[in-house]
This record gives structure tokens, C-alpha cells and sequence, in this order.
């Protein structure tokens, strides 16, 4: 962007909140923009969610942690809508699970299993269970030892039974993200990469947008720049908030112990000991919560690390588990409604959402309230009529039938080459992901699971990059791991650099 861009709407940020709304709006003959400054959408705070679909009970359980922190009648408190996110969240299931056979990304619904130590925490799960009924979620039921042994034969026989929701569900926050995305730029949406906004002035007619590479002129401006939203309402305005901020550490275990379910206890304060399914089959053991004052550390420390290997056995007291992975997200709360979302207007045709968790489940629920409140400052929605619903992406090579794996491999060679042997991706994946857009390693990853699995790209990584600097046209030294001085080698290694290695070659 070296000269000014006019476009009529400007998205700041790229996480789940900014593409729901850009998917929103790509069906409107409108010009829509979105400013993301890192090199891929998706890779804030969207990356490091646990990606709960919270359907059947699921909205209960943050809300219960409230009710144990101030009493009064459960009941009640559980079934009060007060907030925009609630009243958001079961839409925001529902979206996208209808969107699901458009955008191709994953949802796993594996259920939950919520266990009871004591008879109370079973007369509190049935409150739960009256209560997603009431909203029409079918099929919750309470279980006694033998019941949710039945599920999970591994659980300890301490825990006394409990409520099993079928309704439980997971997502990868940042595939969702691209795939939104992806059809959001399919229908004319420019995505803009690595372009930080710096600056905002009002003008007559709207705003000039100052950023690291040009300015744009948007007649509105949609503030989702997550844990950053902060930033960029203070630039059109005083704010009369701030955030609280609490680092999350997580492990991420191969499911060796053959867990089937999502598996939580009742959740109290600061307490939140779960074992969650990923889309991909893994187990999440998530979280722990400490006060940060940081909106960017995301290391994680040996006493957190220590406590989240306690908690599959606290579960499954014989089952093994295999860590691949730990890393750290962020949960920000603003302090003028810790409990909810401010959607602000500071200025004329200018919306501020200042979210916080969980923003991926409402998500796209809330996308369509943000393009009502734009309609109604004004901005002229008239449907296209050659809108493009689906999205582009083919299915995972090593889910195919042998069949297609054997024509796909005879059309391109590329498909017979495993570059991540851990999760069996292919050359021509990698491949793809790069044409598809990808431009650093975190992106192929997440586009497409190379190095994801037990050797967490030790053995795939160099080969990665020599593919991605093949199709990019650069040298391997040039590529990063997440944009910015995030460089993957210091320096030339061995045959990489020379340009005699193989890709399909065994290490
Ligand atoms: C441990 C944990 C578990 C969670 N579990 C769940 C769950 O189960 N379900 C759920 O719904 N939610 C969950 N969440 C919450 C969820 O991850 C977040 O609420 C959501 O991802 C926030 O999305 P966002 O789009 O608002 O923010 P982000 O994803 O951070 O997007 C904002 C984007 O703005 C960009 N940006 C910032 N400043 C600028 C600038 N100046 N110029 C240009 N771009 C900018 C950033 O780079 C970023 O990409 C969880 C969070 C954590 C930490």
C-alpha cells in the first residue's frame, strides 16, 4: 500500500472477530478492507484459544464460576441474559455449524463428560441440564459412576457420576479464521498483511487510517484488534477502561490414554482444570490463570507446567500421556464490565469492540449485529448476486480413500512425498498452503499440521523451508517462523542453503 487506499469500510484486526465481520460484509456490494500487522490472519489472541464450541451446557460453566463467587439463587442466576456475549454464544454455535459445509474447516463435536465429586455438584448439573433443555439442546443426561465409566472407562471411580452433553464441540480457532477469511478476499474483501495501524485522524466523510506502509482513507472503521482495541479507540478518544490481563498456560498431550469426551469437573475461581479434545484428536490440558501485565508474554513456567501435567491423572489416575507441546494465551477483561463486551460508537461510523472470552464461539453471531450497526450509521448493504459461499481448500491428502491418494499421487508426484512424517503432510500441501497465501512457518503449520505432531518439526522444518523458498522465490534465510525478525536460521546449514537436498529425501 505505497499510495492512499479509499475503501468504504476498514476492519482493524484479522483475528476471529475481524474475519467473521469481513465474511459478513463480502456479501454486500461494499469496499471492505481489512488491516491485520502481522503476515497471517488468525495468529493473535484467535491462536491460542482452546476453540470450545460452548452448545448444550457449555454457557453455563463461566457462568457458574460467577455464580460461586457471589451466591444467591443458582437457578436464576444461570438463566439471566444480561450479557451480549450469552445472548450470543448459542447463535454463534449454531452459525457455525451451518457455515461448516461452506467454509470446509473442522468441527469436532465430541461431547463432555462434567464429572461430580459430591451428590451437590449433581443437583447443580441438573440446573444445567433443565437449562440448555429450556433452549432446545436434546439429549443432556445425568450419569452415575457407572454412567460416565461407560464414556470414559478410564475416569477414577471416586467421582460419582455426572451430566454427559452430547453438544460439546471443538474448533481450530485459527483454521476458522482463515477460512473466513479466504472467502472474505474470494468475494473482494483486500486483505492487508503486515500493515499496523499507527495513527487515526477524523476528516470530514470519515477517517485517515496512518499505518507502517501508507494511509487509507475509510469512510468506517471497525475496531476488533483484540487485546490491542485499547490502543486504537484511545486514538479516536479518551477511554474510561482498561484491561485486566491473565496468561493461560496449556499442554497439549497426545491422547495415548484413548480419551474419547472433553472432560471437566465443576469449575471454580481461578480453577479451570479441563482436559479438552482438539479438532485434531489431541488433549488440551487447559488452564492455568495468572495475573499478567503483559499483553504479549506468552511463556510458560515450570510451576504452571507442573501443575497442567497433574491434571489428566487427576481424571484418569493409570492413564500415560505424552506432552508435544506448551504454550501460553492471554484472557484480557475490560475493567468497566469485566463480565461482557463493550461495542462501542466513540465517533460517528466508527464501532469499537472491546471483547472478551470467549470471542470465538459468538463470533460470527456477533459479526451480524456489527453489520446491522453499521447499516443503521448509514453505510448502504445491497446483496451480491454472484457472492461465492464456498471455499476453496481440498481435504487433507492422508484422509482420502486409497484410491484417490494413489490418482492424486499418479496427477503430482508432490502428494507421494511426506514432508511431516508425524502427521503424514505431504510436499504438495506444503505447497498449497504457500500459494494459498502463507508466507511464514506458523502459517503453513496451522494451514496445514506439518510439525505439529511428536517431533514438533524437528525432523520437517528444514524441509519446509526449502519448499516454502522454492514457491516463494526467496532463500530459506529470509523466512521466519511469524513474521518480524522471527527468522527460522541464522545463518547457512549444511546442503540447505547449497540447494542439495531433497525434499522427499529420508533424513
Ligand atoms: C486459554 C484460553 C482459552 C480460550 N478458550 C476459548 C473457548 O473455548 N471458546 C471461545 O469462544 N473463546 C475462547 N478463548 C477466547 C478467544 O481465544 C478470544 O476471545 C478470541 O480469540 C479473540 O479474538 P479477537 O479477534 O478479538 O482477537 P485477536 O485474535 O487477537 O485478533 C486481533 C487482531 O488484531 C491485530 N492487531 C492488533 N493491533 C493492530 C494494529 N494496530 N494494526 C493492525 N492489526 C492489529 C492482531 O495482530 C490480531 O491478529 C480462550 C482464550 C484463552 C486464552
Amino acid at each position: 500500500m505505497a499510495h492512499m487506499i479509499d475503501t468504504q469500510v476498514a476492519i482493524i484486526g484479522g483475528g476471529i472477530v475481524g474475519a467473521t465481520i469481513a465474511h459478513a460484509l463480502s456479501k454486500y456490494k461494499v469496499n471492505v478492507c481489512v488491516l491485520e500487522k502481522q503476515p497471517m490472519t488468525g495468529h493473535g489472541l484467535t491462536k491460542c484459544s482452546q476453540g470450545g464450541l460452548h452448545g448444550g451446557t457449555g454457557l453455563y460453566m463461566s457462568k457458574y464460576v460467577k455464580w460461586w463467587e457471589g451466591g444467591g439463587d443458582l437457578k436464576s442466576y444461570l438463566a439471566r441474559e444480561d450479557h451480549l456475549k450469552d445472548r450470543l454464544n448459542d447463535p454463534g454455535v449454531r452459525m457455525f455449524y451451518e457455515l461448516q459445509p461452506f467454509l470446509k474447516a473442522k468441527i469436532l463435536t465430541s461431547g463432555r463428560v462434567m464429572v461430580a465429586e459430591a451428590q451437590d455438584d449433581i443437583e447443580k448439573m441438573k440446573i444445567f441440564k433443565e437449562l440448555a433443555e429450556e433452549k432446545g439442546w436434546k439429549g443432556i443426561s445425568i450419569l452415575d459412576r457407572d454412567g460416565i465409566r461407560e464414556k470414559e472407562p478410564l475416569l477414577d471411580p471416586r467421582f460419582i457420576g455426572g451430566l454427559y452433553d452430547p453438544h460439546t464441540a471443538s474448533v481450530n480457532a485459527t483454521e476458522w479464521t482463515t477460512a473466513f477469511t479466504e472467502v472474505a478476499a474470494q468475494n473482494g474483501v483486500h486483505i492487508l498483511l503486515n500493515t499496523e495501524v499507527h495513527g487515526i485522524e477524523q476528516k470530514t466523510g470519515g477517517y485517515i487510517i496512518k499505518t507502517n506502509d501508507g494511509s487509507l482513507r475509510a469512510e468506517y472503521v471497525v475496531n476488533a484488534a483484540g487485546i490491542f482495541s485499547d490502543e486504537i479507540a484511545r486514538m479516536v478518544g479518551g477511554i474510561d477502561f482498561s484491561f485486566t490481563i491473565w496468561k493461560c498456560q496449556m499442554l497439549v498431550m497426545e491422547n495415548t490414554a484413548g480419551i474419547q469426551h472433553t472432560i471437566v469437573t465443576m469449575p471454580k475461581p481461578m480453577k479451570s482444570r479441563m482436559l479438552y479434545m482438539t479438532t485434531d484428536g489431541n488433549i488440551l490440558a487447559s488452564h492455568t490463570m495468572d495475573l499478567s501485565n503483559s499483553k504479549s508474554d506468552h511463556s510458560t513456567t515450570r510451576e504452571g507446567l507442573d501443575l497442567l501435567s497433574t491434571y489428566l491423572n487427576y481424571y484418569l489416575p493409570e492413564a500415560e500421556f505424552k506432552i508435544l507441546r506448551s504454550f501460553a494465551g492471554i484472557m484480557h477483561f475490560n475493567t468497566r464490565n469485566p463480565d461482557d463486551y463493550l461495542i462501542e460508537r466513540p465517533k460517528p461510523k466508527f464501532i469499537s469492540i472491546i471483547a472478551c472470552p470467549p470471542a470465538v464461539t459468538p463470533a460470527p453471531a456477533l459479526a451480524l449485529d456489527i453489520v446491522k450497526m453499521l447499516a443503521d450509521e448509514g453505510l448502504g448493504l445491497v446483496e451480491k448476486s454472484d457472492f461465492n459461499p464456498y471455499r476453496d481448500v481440498e481435504p487433507r491428502f492422508i484422509e482420502l480413500a486409497t484410491e484417490e491418494k494413489n490418482r492424486k499421487i499418479e496427477a503430482n508426484p508432490g502428494y507421494g512425498h511426506l514432508v511431516c512424517r508425524c502427521e503424514k503432510v505431504s510436499e504438495e500441501e506444503i505447497r498449497q498452503a504457500v500459494r494459498a497465501g502463507a508466507t511464514t512457518v506458523d502459517d503453513v503449520k496451522f494451514r496445514t499440521r506439518a510439525t505439529m505432531g511428536r517431533c514438533q518439526g524437528g525432523f520437517c522444518t528444514s524441509r519446509i523451508l526449502k519448499i516454502m523458498a522454492d514457491e516463494m522465490g526467496v532463500s530459506p534465510l529470509e523466512l521466519t517462523l511469524k513474521g518480524g525478525n522471527s527468522y527460522v536460521l541464522a545463518c547457512e546449514t549444511k546442503g540447505l542453503i547449497r540447494g542439495d537436498m531433497h525434499v522427499g529425501q529420508r533424513s
